[in-house]
């Protein structure tokens, strides 16, 4: 059966009800049997809608898209050892936020609804702006007062509505919840359509490495659009019979807020952890991930792990990286120190992923800061 079902109380409702949480106030996820027609796949463009089959949505003729996705995914050396890199920062509106985008906002036209608010320190109200003004759908976003101007710049040229909102990210998440009220909430980390698009990359993974799931994917984990994306994807694939097992999923926290290691670690509940000192990976400092069970059940079900990045090691990869040639937002270079930590230790032999999220540009101040500390 497809539906929509609460993570809390189990309580179903059907995937045409206009509702992003249950009456029970805990989030929703969506059950729905995904199916792989390899030889249909196979002759379609290269996006990440050729995996129709497993993306519940009742018309195609719904789908909102830039023929976004199937991003390259290259091999690069990270001290002889070869690491898969796809690059998500390659995407239309800068992130890889742009697959959860695209399912969420096709959902939304599905539904008929003419306005939607999401709150986002960026990435996610590009995409969501971005896929809106494709649909013709209103939309008001609120950031972060301190949120990059580059990606403020780029919500409001999208024709959005800023509220630029002082305080933490939890007050600009707080403030969106408000207008929730009124208003459906398209939101990356409650509403469970975002993950229906995340989900893609696991799928692009697999086919671009001929239909084998790699040992180990390294990711980022904030809210875990991204690696609980993956695990809905790999579960996918899983169940479609395509591979036999989840890859080890490891999670990235920058060390400044972490309440996913530290819950992982003390093998405890996850606490609200406020941010204790300014972080460059501004894209992954949750203070309250609402979905943080669900991560850490994620993590444990793949036999994953969750590690922490100083700020150096996170300059360091960002450098790294960009003297190779690829122009990545500092949120993104967390993951690459965190996989560089991991090749450290690492066992010879494995099939390694990792990912470049969100492209430098959105970036400069930060970058020109992190330039500055080199000399
Ligand atoms: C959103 C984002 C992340 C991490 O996402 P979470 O959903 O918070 O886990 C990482 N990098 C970039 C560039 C992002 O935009
Ligand atoms: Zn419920």
């Amino acid at each position: 059966m497809n539906n929509l079902i609460c993570s809390s109380c189990a309580k179903k409702f059907s995937l045409q009800d206009r509702i992003w949480k249950c009456s029970c106030g805990s989030f929703l996820d969506i059950e729905f049997s995904a199916s792989f027609p390899i030889e249909k796949i196979r002759r379609r463009n290269l996006s990440m809608w050729r995996y129709q089959e497993a993306i519940p949505l009742n018309d195609h003729e719904n789908i909102i898209t830039f023929q976004e996705g199937f991003s390259p995914l290259l091999p690069l050396n990270f001290w002889g050892k070869k690491v898969w890199i796809k690059q998500e920062h390659l995407f239309p509106t800068g992130s890889y936020k742009d697959r959860g985008a695209s399912v969420l906002v096709s959902k939304i036209k599905e539904l008929g609804l003419k306005e939607v608010v999401e709150d986002s320190s960026g990435n996610a109200g590009c995409a969501i702006a971005a896929y809106c003004a494709r649909a013709g759908i209103k939309c008001q976003i609120f950031v972060p007062y301190d949120t990059s101007p580059a990606k403020v710049a780029q919500i409001e040229a999208y024709g959005a509505r800023v509220h630029r909102i002082p305080g933490s990210r939890e007050d600009s998440a707080h403030a969106a919840l408000e207008a929730a009220e009124k208003i459906y909430y398209a939101s990356h980390s409650w509403n469970p359509f975002f993950f229906q698009g995340t989900k893609t990359m696991a799928f692009e993974l697999c086919e671009q490495l001929g239909w084998h799931s790699p040992d180990v994917v390294i990711l980022p984990v904030g809210n875990g659009t991204l690696l609980l994306g993956c695990f809905f994807g790999f579960k996918d694939l899983c169940q479609a019979g395509l591979i036999n097992k989840t890859p080890r999923l490891l999670g990235i926290q920058a060390a400044a807020c972490a309440p996913l290691y530290w819950a992982w670690r003390k093998n405890s509940a996850v606490e609200l952890s406020l941010p204790k000192y300014e972080t460059l990976a501004e894209g992954i400092a949750i203070a309250n991930p609402i979905r943080g069970r669900q991560i850490l059940q994620a993590i444990k079900e793949t036999a994953g792990d969750i590690l922490i990045v100083e700020e150096g090691e996170i300059k360091e990869a960002l450098i790294d990286v960009a003297r190779r040639g690829f122009y990545i937002e500092p949120t993104a270079a967390a993951t690459i120190a965190g996989l560089r930590k991991y090749l450290r230790s690492s066992p010879p032999a494995e099939t390694i992923v990792s990912v470049f999220t969100g492209h430098g540009l959105k970036a400069t101040e930060k970058i020109l800061r992190i330039l500055a500390d080199l000399h």
